[in-house]
Protein backbone atom coordinates (compact mmCIF):
# COMPACT_ATOMS: atom_id res chain seq x y z
CA UNK A 1 0.00 0.00 0.00
CA UNK A 2 1.12 3.48 -0.22
CA UNK A 3 2.31 5.59 2.33
CA UNK A 4 -0.09 6.72 4.94
CA UNK A 5 0.90 10.84 3.83
CA UNK A 6 0.57 10.30 0.82
CA UNK A 7 -3.22 8.45 0.84
CA UNK A 8 -4.04 11.39 2.96
CA UNK A 9 -2.63 14.32 0.51
CA UNK A 10 -4.16 12.45 -2.14
CA UNK A 11 -7.53 12.53 -0.20
CA UNK A 12 -6.87 16.22 0.38
CA UNK A 13 -6.44 17.36 -3.28
CA UNK A 14 -9.14 15.16 -4.75
CA UNK A 15 -11.44 14.72 -1.79
CA UNK A 16 -13.69 11.84 -0.58
CA UNK A 17 -14.50 8.72 -1.00
CA UNK A 18 -11.73 8.37 -2.88
CA UNK A 19 -10.82 4.94 -4.87
CA UNK A 20 -6.45 4.47 -5.34
CA UNK A 21 -5.30 2.24 -7.55
CA UNK A 22 -1.12 2.00 -7.26
CA UNK A 23 0.14 0.41 -10.43
CA UNK A 24 3.36 -0.34 -9.25
CA UNK A 25 1.36 -3.28 -7.40
CA UNK A 26 -0.40 -4.16 -10.10
CA UNK A 27 2.43 -4.98 -11.86
CA UNK A 28 4.49 -6.84 -8.65
CA UNK A 29 1.39 -8.81 -8.55
CA UNK A 30 1.69 -9.82 -12.16
CA UNK A 31 5.17 -10.24 -12.28
CA UNK A 32 5.03 -12.27 -8.68
CA UNK A 33 2.62 -14.82 -10.82
CA UNK A 34 4.54 -15.30 -13.85
CA UNK A 35 7.55 -15.60 -11.62
CA UNK A 36 5.90 -18.31 -9.24
CA UNK A 37 4.12 -20.29 -12.21
CA UNK A 38 6.40 -20.22 -15.17
CA UNK A 39 4.36 -22.34 -17.41
CA UNK A 40 1.21 -20.94 -16.78
CA UNK A 41 -0.32 -17.88 -19.47
CA UNK A 42 -2.13 -15.08 -17.69
CA UNK A 43 -5.77 -14.40 -18.68
CA UNK A 44 -6.29 -11.38 -16.06
CA UNK A 45 -10.47 -11.67 -15.16
CA UNK A 46 -11.56 -8.11 -16.05
CA UNK A 47 -14.76 -8.73 -13.88
CA UNK A 48 -12.69 -7.82 -10.91
CA UNK A 49 -11.49 -5.01 -11.78
CA UNK A 50 -12.61 -3.38 -15.16
CA UNK A 51 -10.73 0.18 -14.89
CA UNK A 52 -9.27 0.39 -18.25
CA UNK A 53 -5.62 1.66 -16.86
CA UNK A 54 -5.08 -1.25 -15.27
CA UNK A 55 -6.02 -3.40 -18.36
CA UNK A 56 -3.49 -1.11 -19.97
CA UNK A 57 -1.05 -1.41 -17.53
CA UNK A 58 -0.88 -5.31 -17.44
CA UNK A 59 -1.56 -5.52 -21.36
CA UNK A 60 1.99 -3.16 -21.18
CA UNK A 61 2.97 -6.33 -18.65
CA UNK A 62 2.13 -8.68 -21.42
CA UNK A 63 -1.10 -10.05 -20.05
CA UNK A 64 -3.71 -11.18 -22.03
CA UNK A 65 -7.64 -11.31 -20.59
CA UNK A 66 -11.22 -13.37 -19.53
CA UNK A 67 -13.70 -11.23 -20.39
CA UNK A 68 -17.54 -12.44 -20.05
CA UNK A 69 -19.30 -9.88 -21.55
CA UNK A 70 -19.14 -8.17 -25.21
CA UNK A 71 -18.46 -5.02 -23.44
CA UNK A 72 -15.47 -6.22 -21.38
CA UNK A 73 -14.52 -7.67 -25.39
CA UNK A 74 -14.20 -4.29 -26.74
CA UNK A 75 -12.23 -3.31 -23.36
CA UNK A 76 -9.36 -5.38 -24.35
CA UNK A 77 -9.97 -5.60 -27.97
CA UNK A 78 -8.95 -2.24 -28.72
CA UNK A 79 -5.73 -3.00 -28.34
CA UNK A 80 -5.39 -4.69 -31.77
CA UNK A 81 -5.77 -1.53 -33.44
CA UNK A 82 -1.71 -1.07 -32.27
CA UNK A 83 -1.27 -3.99 -34.55
CA UNK A 84 -0.30 -5.40 -38.03
CA UNK A 85 -2.49 -8.29 -39.78
CA UNK A 86 -0.24 -11.18 -38.78
CA UNK A 87 -0.07 -9.99 -34.94
CA UNK A 88 -3.99 -9.34 -35.34
CA UNK A 89 -5.02 -13.42 -36.55
CA UNK A 90 -3.09 -14.08 -33.17
CA UNK A 91 -4.33 -11.36 -31.15
CA UNK A 92 -7.99 -12.71 -30.68
CA UNK A 93 -6.50 -16.25 -29.66
CA UNK A 94 -3.74 -15.21 -27.75
CA UNK A 95 -4.92 -12.24 -26.14
CA UNK A 96 -8.55 -13.21 -25.22
CA UNK A 97 -10.63 -16.20 -23.90
CA UNK A 98 -14.24 -15.02 -23.36
CA UNK A 99 -14.91 -17.60 -20.30
CA UNK A 100 -18.80 -16.85 -19.62
CA UNK A 101 -20.21 -20.26 -20.25
CA UNK A 102 -23.71 -18.27 -21.30
CA UNK A 103 -23.43 -16.13 -23.67
CA UNK A 104 -27.14 -14.96 -25.56
CA UNK A 105 -27.88 -15.40 -29.13
CA UNK A 106 -27.05 -12.40 -30.27
CA UNK A 107 -23.76 -11.88 -28.49
CA UNK A 108 -22.54 -15.09 -30.11
CA UNK A 109 -23.58 -13.74 -33.23
CA UNK A 110 -21.29 -10.35 -32.45
CA UNK A 111 -18.25 -12.36 -31.15
CA UNK A 112 -18.79 -14.77 -34.60
CA UNK A 113 -16.72 -12.48 -36.66
CA UNK A 114 -13.72 -12.41 -34.44
CA UNK A 115 -13.06 -16.16 -34.70
CA UNK A 116 -12.88 -16.14 -30.71
CA UNK A 117 -11.73 -18.43 -28.18
CA UNK A 118 -15.22 -19.15 -25.68
CA UNK A 119 -16.05 -21.34 -22.78
CA UNK A 120 -19.12 -23.55 -22.74
CA UNK A 121 -20.47 -26.27 -20.05
CA UNK A 122 -23.51 -27.63 -21.77
CA UNK A 123 -25.37 -29.03 -25.27
CA UNK A 124 -27.70 -26.68 -25.55
CA UNK A 125 -24.77 -23.92 -25.64
CA UNK A 126 -23.00 -26.27 -28.47
CA UNK A 127 -26.06 -25.95 -30.27
CA UNK A 128 -26.10 -21.90 -30.06
CA UNK A 129 -22.49 -21.58 -31.04
CA UNK A 130 -23.04 -23.76 -33.89
CA UNK A 131 -25.78 -21.86 -34.98
CA UNK A 132 -24.46 -18.09 -34.28
CA UNK A 133 -20.95 -18.41 -33.69
CA UNK A 134 -19.42 -21.43 -35.94
CA UNK A 135 -16.21 -19.90 -36.40
CA UNK A 136 -15.22 -19.92 -32.41
CA UNK A 137 -13.20 -22.20 -30.83
CA UNK A 138 -14.22 -23.78 -27.67
CA UNK A 139 -12.95 -24.76 -24.10
CA UNK A 140 -15.29 -26.57 -22.35
CA UNK A 141 -15.99 -25.86 -18.46
CA UNK A 142 -15.76 -28.42 -16.35
CA UNK A 143 -17.36 -28.79 -12.33
CA UNK A 144 -14.78 -29.16 -10.02
CA UNK A 145 -14.93 -28.98 -6.10
CA UNK A 146 -14.71 -25.68 -4.91
CA UNK A 147 -14.84 -26.66 -1.21
CA UNK A 148 -13.84 -23.81 1.35
CA UNK A 149 -13.54 -21.09 -0.96
CA UNK A 150 -15.17 -17.51 -0.33
CA UNK A 151 -16.89 -17.54 -2.91
CA UNK A 152 -18.48 -20.59 -4.54
CA UNK A 153 -19.29 -21.09 -8.23
CA UNK A 154 -19.75 -24.67 -9.02
CA UNK A 155 -23.36 -24.93 -8.25
CA UNK A 156 -23.93 -22.09 -11.28
CA UNK A 157 -21.10 -24.08 -14.10
CA UNK A 158 -19.89 -26.54 -15.11
CA UNK A 159 -20.07 -29.75 -17.01
CA UNK A 160 -19.99 -33.26 -15.03
CA UNK A 161 -16.77 -34.74 -15.47
CA UNK A 162 -18.68 -38.04 -16.49
CA UNK A 163 -20.45 -36.41 -19.27
CA UNK A 164 -17.50 -34.38 -20.63
CA UNK A 165 -15.90 -36.76 -23.82
CA UNK A 166 -19.76 -37.10 -24.68
CA UNK A 167 -19.84 -33.29 -24.99
CA UNK A 168 -16.88 -32.62 -26.78
CA UNK A 169 -17.90 -35.89 -29.28
CA UNK A 170 -21.25 -33.96 -29.51
CA UNK A 171 -19.34 -30.47 -30.65
CA UNK A 172 -17.28 -32.26 -32.59
CA UNK A 173 -19.68 -34.32 -33.98
CA UNK A 174 -21.44 -30.39 -35.74
CA UNK A 175 -17.98 -29.51 -36.83
CA UNK A 176 -16.93 -27.41 -34.17
CA UNK A 177 -13.65 -28.26 -32.24
CA UNK A 178 -12.91 -28.31 -28.71
CA UNK A 179 -9.75 -26.98 -27.82
CA UNK A 180 -9.43 -27.71 -24.15
CA UNK A 181 -11.02 -27.48 -20.54
CA UNK A 182 -10.95 -24.91 -18.20
CA UNK A 183 -12.14 -25.04 -14.28
CA UNK A 184 -12.88 -22.56 -11.58
CA UNK A 185 -12.00 -23.80 -8.11
CA UNK A 186 -13.93 -20.71 -6.44
CA UNK A 187 -12.93 -17.64 -5.87
CA UNK A 188 -10.17 -16.94 -3.19
CA UNK A 189 -9.44 -20.25 -2.50
CA UNK A 190 -7.41 -21.27 0.85
CA UNK A 191 -7.77 -24.88 0.38
CA UNK A 192 -5.04 -26.35 -2.09
CA UNK A 193 -6.46 -29.49 -2.64
CA UNK A 194 -9.34 -27.72 -4.60
CA UNK A 195 -6.78 -26.97 -7.45
CA UNK A 196 -4.93 -30.49 -7.30
CA UNK A 197 -8.26 -32.78 -7.85
CA UNK A 198 -9.26 -30.05 -9.99
CA UNK A 199 -6.12 -30.66 -12.10
CA UNK A 200 -6.80 -34.39 -12.08
CA UNK A 201 -10.24 -34.56 -13.38
CA UNK A 202 -8.92 -32.54 -16.09
CA UNK A 203 -5.92 -35.03 -17.09
CA UNK A 204 -8.51 -37.97 -16.67
CA UNK A 205 -10.67 -36.36 -19.40
CA UNK A 206 -7.85 -35.50 -21.90
CA UNK A 207 -6.69 -39.09 -21.30
CA UNK A 208 -10.26 -40.97 -21.71
CA UNK A 209 -10.86 -38.03 -24.92
CA UNK A 210 -7.92 -39.03 -26.48
CA UNK A 211 -8.55 -43.02 -25.54
CA UNK A 212 -11.27 -42.19 -28.11
CA UNK A 213 -9.45 -40.55 -30.27
CA UNK A 214 -10.02 -37.18 -29.83
CA UNK A 215 -6.62 -35.49 -29.47
CA UNK A 216 -7.67 -31.90 -29.85
CA UNK A 217 -7.25 -31.18 -26.52
CA UNK A 218 -4.14 -29.06 -26.05
CA UNK A 219 -5.25 -25.99 -23.55
CA UNK A 220 -5.89 -26.46 -19.67
CA UNK A 221 -7.03 -23.27 -18.51
CA UNK A 222 -6.80 -23.30 -14.49
CA UNK A 223 -9.07 -20.44 -14.11
CA UNK A 224 -8.78 -17.54 -10.80
CA UNK A 225 -9.37 -18.60 -7.36
CA UNK A 226 -5.61 -17.94 -6.59
CA UNK A 227 -5.84 -16.21 -2.80
CA UNK A 228 -5.07 -12.67 -2.10
CA UNK A 229 -3.09 -11.85 1.41
CA UNK A 230 -6.28 -10.26 2.99
CA UNK A 231 -4.44 -11.77 6.36
CA UNK A 232 -2.03 -13.96 7.79
CA UNK A 233 -4.20 -17.08 7.89
CA UNK A 234 -3.81 -16.74 4.21
CA UNK A 235 -0.58 -19.58 2.66
CA UNK A 236 1.89 -18.16 1.00
CA UNK A 237 0.87 -17.90 -3.23
CA UNK A 238 4.63 -19.60 -3.54
CA UNK A 239 3.10 -22.44 -1.25
CA UNK A 240 0.37 -22.83 -3.33
CA UNK A 241 2.76 -22.43 -6.88
CA UNK A 242 4.64 -24.82 -5.58
CA UNK A 243 1.92 -27.82 -5.44
CA UNK A 244 0.34 -26.93 -8.68
CA UNK A 245 4.00 -26.71 -10.64
CA UNK A 246 4.40 -29.65 -9.66
CA UNK A 247 0.91 -31.44 -10.14
CA UNK A 248 1.07 -29.76 -13.57
CA UNK A 249 4.22 -31.18 -15.08
CA UNK A 250 3.66 -34.70 -13.70
CA UNK A 251 0.06 -34.94 -15.52
CA UNK A 252 0.25 -32.92 -19.12
CA UNK A 253 3.19 -32.93 -21.63
CA UNK A 254 4.55 -29.73 -22.95
CA UNK A 255 1.60 -30.03 -25.68
CA UNK A 256 -0.59 -28.95 -23.01
CA UNK A 257 -0.79 -25.13 -22.83
CA UNK A 258 -1.63 -24.00 -19.49
CA UNK A 259 -3.42 -20.94 -18.79
CA UNK A 260 -5.13 -19.16 -15.92
CA UNK A 261 -7.73 -16.24 -15.30
CA UNK A 262 -6.30 -14.81 -11.97
CA UNK A 263 -8.65 -11.76 -11.30
CA UNK A 264 -8.46 -11.02 -7.08
CA UNK A 265 -4.93 -12.25 -7.07
CA UNK A 266 -3.54 -9.17 -9.40
CA UNK A 267 -6.01 -6.06 -7.96
CA UNK A 268 -6.90 -7.09 -4.49
CA UNK A 269 -3.96 -5.27 -2.81
CA UNK A 270 -3.07 -2.75 -5.36
CA UNK A 271 -6.08 -0.51 -4.12
CA UNK A 272 -7.20 1.55 -1.34
CA UNK A 273 -10.05 3.31 -0.37
CA UNK A 274 -10.35 6.18 2.00
CA UNK A 275 -13.89 8.14 3.03
CA UNK A 276 -14.54 10.80 5.48
CA UNK A 277 -16.64 10.39 8.63
CA UNK A 278 -19.74 12.96 7.60
CA UNK A 279 -22.16 11.62 11.11
CA UNK A 280 -21.85 9.90 14.42
CA UNK A 281 -24.06 8.72 17.40
CA UNK A 282 -24.05 7.02 20.02
CA UNK A 283 -27.43 4.67 19.73
CA UNK A 284 -27.11 1.39 22.65
CA UNK A 285 -23.99 2.59 24.45
CA UNK A 286 -22.15 2.14 21.20
CA UNK A 287 -20.03 4.87 19.31
CA UNK A 288 -21.51 4.69 15.15
CA UNK A 289 -19.61 6.50 13.06
CA UNK A 290 -21.23 7.70 9.22
CA UNK A 291 -18.94 7.79 6.50
CA UNK A 292 -19.28 8.28 2.39
CA UNK A 293 -18.62 5.35 0.86
CA UNK A 294 -20.65 1.89 1.59
CA UNK A 295 -21.74 -1.20 0.49
CA UNK A 296 -23.56 0.60 -1.86
CA UNK A 297 -19.95 1.86 -3.83
CA UNK A 298 -16.83 0.72 -3.20
CA UNK A 299 -17.86 -1.62 -0.28
CA UNK A 300 -20.12 -3.26 -1.93
CA UNK A 301 -17.66 -6.69 -1.52
CA UNK A 302 -19.03 -7.12 1.79
CA UNK A 303 -22.86 -8.13 -0.17
CA UNK A 304 -21.67 -9.64 -3.48
CA UNK A 305 -17.82 -10.84 -2.51
CA UNK A 306 -17.93 -12.12 0.87
CA UNK A 307 -15.24 -10.10 1.82
CA UNK A 308 -14.80 -8.37 5.06
CA UNK A 309 -12.70 -5.41 4.98
CA UNK A 310 -11.09 -3.81 7.66
CA UNK A 311 -10.99 -0.03 8.45
CA UNK A 312 -8.03 2.15 9.94
CA UNK A 313 -7.64 5.85 10.98
CA UNK A 314 -5.17 7.72 10.01
CA UNK A 315 -5.98 9.33 13.75
CA UNK A 316 -3.58 7.46 16.35
CA UNK A 317 -5.36 6.70 20.20
CA UNK A 318 -6.96 4.63 22.34
CA UNK A 319 -9.49 1.86 19.93
CA UNK A 320 -12.77 1.83 20.74
CA UNK A 321 -15.16 -1.11 19.15
CA UNK A 322 -17.58 0.49 17.17
CA UNK A 323 -19.97 0.44 13.99
CA UNK A 324 -19.44 1.80 10.30
CA UNK A 325 -22.29 2.57 8.15
CA UNK A 326 -22.41 4.11 4.38
CA UNK A 327 -23.92 7.07 3.73
CA UNK A 328 -27.45 5.84 2.20
CA UNK A 329 -30.70 5.43 4.17
CA UNK A 330 -30.72 1.64 4.01
CA UNK A 331 -29.91 -0.26 6.86
CA UNK A 332 -28.22 -2.62 4.86
CA UNK A 333 -25.77 -0.34 4.04
CA UNK A 334 -23.52 -1.53 6.90
CA UNK A 335 -20.33 -1.57 6.76
CA UNK A 336 -19.00 -3.60 10.07
CA UNK A 337 -21.01 -3.42 13.62
CA UNK A 338 -17.77 -4.39 15.36
CA UNK A 339 -15.06 -2.25 13.85
CA UNK A 340 -11.77 -0.78 16.23
CA UNK A 341 -11.42 2.69 15.30
CA UNK A 342 -10.34 5.28 18.29
CA UNK A 343 -12.15 8.85 18.59
CA UNK A 344 -13.00 10.38 15.39
CA UNK A 345 -14.53 13.45 14.38
CA UNK A 346 -16.92 14.50 11.56
CA UNK A 347 -13.99 15.15 9.03
CA UNK A 348 -11.94 12.92 10.13
CA UNK A 349 -10.65 9.74 7.27
CA UNK A 350 -10.67 6.49 7.31
CA UNK A 351 -8.89 3.95 4.75
CA UNK A 352 -9.71 0.42 4.23
CA UNK A 353 -6.27 -1.30 1.93
CA UNK A 354 -6.39 -4.33 0.25
CA UNK A 355 -10.16 -3.33 -1.60
CA UNK A 356 -9.10 -3.75 -5.68
CA UNK A 357 -11.30 -6.75 -5.96
CA UNK A 358 -14.80 -6.92 -7.04
CA UNK A 359 -15.28 -3.67 -4.75
CA UNK A 360 -15.75 -0.31 -7.08
CA UNK A 361 -16.51 -2.72 -10.11
CA UNK A 362 -20.01 -3.52 -8.70
CA UNK A 363 -20.53 -0.01 -6.87
CA UNK A 364 -23.95 1.45 -7.93
CA UNK A 365 -25.83 4.94 -7.45
CA UNK A 366 -28.24 4.36 -4.93
CA UNK A 367 -29.47 7.13 -3.50
CA UNK A 368 -27.66 9.20 -6.07
CA UNK A 369 -24.74 8.99 -4.40
CA UNK A 370 -21.71 8.04 -7.36
CA UNK A 371 -19.11 6.21 -6.92
CA UNK A 372 -15.94 6.53 -5.73
CA UNK A 373 -13.49 9.15 -7.46
CA UNK A 374 -10.23 6.96 -8.70
CA UNK A 375 -6.93 8.92 -8.87
CA UNK A 376 -3.96 6.16 -10.28
CA UNK A 377 -0.66 6.56 -8.94
CA UNK A 378 2.51 4.92 -10.03
CA UNK A 379 1.37 4.64 -13.47
C1 LIG B 1 -14.46 -14.61 -11.67
C2 LIG B 1 -13.73 -15.51 -12.57
C3 LIG B 1 -12.33 -15.53 -12.55
C4 LIG B 1 -11.51 -14.74 -11.55
O1 LIG B 1 -11.57 -15.32 -10.31
P1 LIG B 1 -10.64 -14.83 -9.10
O2 LIG B 1 -11.10 -15.67 -7.98
O3 LIG B 1 -10.89 -13.38 -8.91
O4 LIG B 1 -9.22 -15.11 -9.47
C5 LIG B 1 -11.68 -16.34 -13.45
N1 LIG B 1 -12.36 -17.11 -14.34
C6 LIG B 1 -13.72 -17.11 -14.39
C7 LIG B 1 -14.39 -17.95 -15.40
C8 LIG B 1 -14.44 -16.33 -13.50
O5 LIG B 1 -15.78 -16.36 -13.54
Amino acid sequence: MAKLSTLENLADTHGTPLFIVDHDIVRKNYRDFKKYLPRVQVFYAVKANSDPEIIKTLYEQGSSFDVASMNEFLLVHKYIEDLDDDARQKFIWEKIIYANPIKDRGTLRELDKYKPLVTFDNMDEIYKIKEFAPNAGLVLRIKVPNTGAMVELSSKFGADPGTSVEMIETAHSLGLVVEGLSFHVGSQTTNFENYIQALNIAAGIIAEARMKGYEKLKIVDIGGGFPAPYDTNVEPFRELAKKLNSEIDRLFDDKIEIIAEPGRFLVATACTAVASVIGRADRDEKRCYYINDGVYHTFSGIIFDHCKYRLQAFKTGPKEICAVFGPTCDALDTISLAEELPDLDIGDMVYSENIGAYSRASSTWFNGFPPAAIVHINQ
